[in-house]
């Protein structure tokens, strides 16, 4: 139970004074539902109103704050023009500048006669000094409550940056005194604050130092964060260590039968891969090993030797797809591979209903079926196994850390294997496996060439086009991608569907287009057709992602390239070289690019390697978007920049490694301390995991 300490900060933001439901829908795009997510929202810049000149000495374009005796109101002749408030000092006269503003409005905060502190942006206008919509206006006896240096928030059209920093600081003022959690060496010689003060040093930046990752405050938040977050995986990683496992008894006759009939050899890395899983499946212990590679470096044979070790245990094995298609592809593949077997597999989404569901289950049930491959419907409650020894995750980064105990969860003492065809760099992989063993497919099958990259604007669509023909014309298959965005959904889906018209109209029916938002079954056939005969081009949104292996596609177009993470380039591009032809990969751009979004796209023209390519996309654009962290099921991180924060994430694991090995249990003081913390970052679920007595 979330400890009564920490309720303030976890009532919605409506319990905030000022924000109604209205304004809390807008700060949930903003991220902040909860009070505690405004804490975690950091100034993004400051403005400095500590010039304070005589209106006749203030700058034109400077931000100002004078004080000023209201002098006279003057009224629009039309709807059109502005209401002018005379104002004035020993020095001159200033007007203060309102379009649309209610006049009754204006007459009471600016009484005539009285006196006002104003702070906003000088400008010298026809010969007079104005300032248009003052960010304040106060009177003296209130000017101490304005902040000199005011922090500058990130807005969301509607929410204005007065009412966010007020929301913030009735946030702040709610942040409890909180017992430390740090140890305090450390926090000694990082010299750094308790969590509040740190807090709301951070939310009172000073000078442009302050808003800088490095800077102490930020980096004593960040360092909360990042230690919660890898306690938090040290203790699911304990648990998984502390829960049965089980040693399968498996000589791998049967997967050696199978790779023996495989129309290729297999590389060095994938029989290295294959060793150590079947090495960690013989142990006692549950085994949770991440399995990385590029697209097409072949994971799915390695996958397939380990659970055919299971099958040959006398028990069965399961994968998991994110989606339908991806789904339905690996079942092909594994029957098509699996053939010499004689192991029965079978195919669970969704889809599969009425009685041949039915059926399906029980003979999962009953143990006929060995290995099972499906989507999350693997959850279903009515899911049961005969004797599930191994769950294999499939492209994992999009699934969460609950939905995979979800899926060992359906046996006992269940192996977990997670492929990953995202290039993880290092310091990502560690804030989202923890300390996971990792096996990694570092190169390519034999015979395949690498993808030839051309970078392009927009202007030289033709060209793009006239190669496309071309390439028609030589029966190649083409993958034409378009960008699609959920923040931009309807308008991206439109481009898509604009750009389908046209090519088809180029090029006729050879043209088929596939989208997330069309029905299961039409898309699919389309990617059938696509991957047989009826489509040669097809213009696709990123469903093909994660999808299809289509050999005889050797070109891809992607437009707006400068719009998709160079992860997800990557593994777009690794859609095609699949066979033994050249291919080429053109990546079309809209101008004008930004250096970094050029030196991105640099990147992909001269390296063909995923890991390289994901430190790269690391370092010039930080975590946040590597992954595009809305779909990569991550944690996301509010506080830490990994790119920025790498030592203090180093430091959190070892910190968070002593504390397991010494206070297992969570009991001490500062282990108590450590539970709150876990809390506050809303790792909830990592508190079940804790061992108790
Ligand atoms: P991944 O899942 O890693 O993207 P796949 O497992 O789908 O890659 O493999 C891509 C293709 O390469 C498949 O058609 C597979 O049969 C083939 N393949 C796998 N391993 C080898 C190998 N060692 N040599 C040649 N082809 C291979
Ligand atoms: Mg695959």
């Amino acid at each position: 139970m979330r400890p009564e300490i920490l309720f303030p900060l976890f009532a919605p933001v409506t319990s905030l004074k000022g924000v109604g439901p209205r304004f809390a829908k807008l700060f949930a795009k903003l991220g902040a539902a909860q009070v505690v997510d405004l804490l975690w929202h950091l100034p993004a810049d400051i403005i400095d109103r500590r010039y304070q000149p005589k209106i006749a000495q203030a700058k034109d374009g400077a931000i100002a704050t004078i004080t000023l005796v209201i002098d006279q109101h003057q009224k629009p002749h039309n709807p059109r023009q502005p209401y002018r408030v005379r104002c004035r000092d020993e020095t001159g006269f200033l007007f203060l500048v309102f379009f649309h503003a209610p006049g009754d409005y204006l007459a009471k905060l600016l009484p005539v006669g009285t006196t006002r502190v104003v702070s906003g942006k000088v400008e010298h206008f026809n010969n007079q000094v104005q300032i248009t919509h003052p960010d304040h206006i106060l009177a003296p006896e209130d000017a101490a409550q304005m902040k000199l240096i005011e922090p500058v928030y990130g807005l969301t059209a509607g929410l204005s940056l007065r009412i966010v920093e007020k929301a913030v600081d009735a946030a702040l003022e709610r942040a409890p005194a909180l017992d430390e959690w740090l140890d305090p060496a450390y926090r000694e010689r990082r010299s750094w604050r308790d969590w509040r003060g740190a807090l709301r040093a951070a939310h009172a930046p000073e000078c442009a130092e302050d808003l800088l990752p490095t800077a102490p405050a930020r980096q004593r938040l960040a360092y909360d964060e990042l230690l919660a977050n890898q306690l938090a995986l040290g203790l699911m990683r304990e648990h998984v260590r502390r829960l049965a496992g089980r040693a399968l008894a498996a000589k791998g006759t049967l997967r050696a039968k199978v790779v023996a009939s495989l129309p290729f050899l297999l590389t060095p890395s994938q029989k290295r891969a294959i060793d150590e899983i079947a090495h960690d499946m013989a142990q006692p212990q549950r085994m949770m090993r991440l399995l990385q590679g590029d697209v097409g470096s072949g994971k799915t044979v390695v996958a397939l030797a380990a659970m055919l070790d299971a099958v040959e245990a006398g028990a069965q094995a399961a994968l998991m797809a994110p989606t339908e298609i991806l789904a339905r592809q690996h079942f092909a593949t594994l029957t098509e591979l699996a053939a010499k077997s004689g192991v029965e597999i079978a195919l669970l989404t969704g889809r599969e209903k009425g009685r041949n569901r039915a059926e399906l289950l029980e003979r999962l049930r009953s143990g006929a079926i060995g290995i099972v491959v499906g989507t999350h419907a693997l959850f279903s409650e009515d899911v049961a196994f005969y004797d599930l020894a191994l769950a294999v995750i499939d492209e994992q980064h999009r699934f969460g850390v609950e939905q995979r105990m979800a899926l060992a969860e359906k046996g006992s003492g269940v192996d977990i294997l997670v492929m990953t065809a995202t290039p993880i760099p290092r310091t990502l992989m560690l804030t989202a496996y923890g300390d996971l063993d990792a096996s990694r497919l570092t190169e390519k099958p034999a015979g395949r060439k690498p993808v030839l990259t051309r970078i392009l604007p927009a202007d030289r669509l033709d060209e793009v086009e006239a190669a496309v023909r071309r390439a028609l014309d030589a029966r190649a298959k083409i993958y034409w991608i378009c960008p699609l965005v959920e923040e931009s959904e309807a308008s991206d889906l439109k481009a898509a569907t604009e750009r389908y018209d046209e090519l088809r109209r180029r090029f006729g029916t050879r043209v088929g287009l596939a989208h997330g938002k069309m029905k299961g079954a039409e898309r699919d056939a389309v990617m059938a057709a696509f991957a047989g005969t009826g489509v040669d081009l097809l213009v696709a949104t990123t469903v093909v992602e994660v999808g299809v292996d289509v050999r005889a596609a050797t070109v891809m177009v992607i437009e707006h390239a400068e719009r998709f993470g160079l992860a997800q380039l990557h593994q777009l591009r690794g859609r095609i070289g699949r066979g033994d032809k050249q291919s080429v990969c053109l990546l079309v751009y809209t101008a004008p690019l930004t250096a970094t979004a050029k030196a991105r796209l640099q990147i992909l023209r001269e390296s063909d390697d995923g890991f390289r390519i994901a430190e790269e996309d690391l370092r010039l654009r930080g975590a946040g978007e590597v992954l595009g962290t809305r779909q990569s099921g991550l944690p996301a991180l509010r506080l830490a920049d990994l790119a920025a924060h790498a030592d203090l994430l180093a430091a959190a694991r070892d910190d968070a490694q002593l504390v397991l090995a010494r206070d297992p249990e969570l009991k001490t003081p500062r282990g108590d301390a450590l539970r709150t913390l876990l809390y506050l970052f809303g790792r909830d679920h990592a508190v079940r995991y804790i061992r108790s007595g």
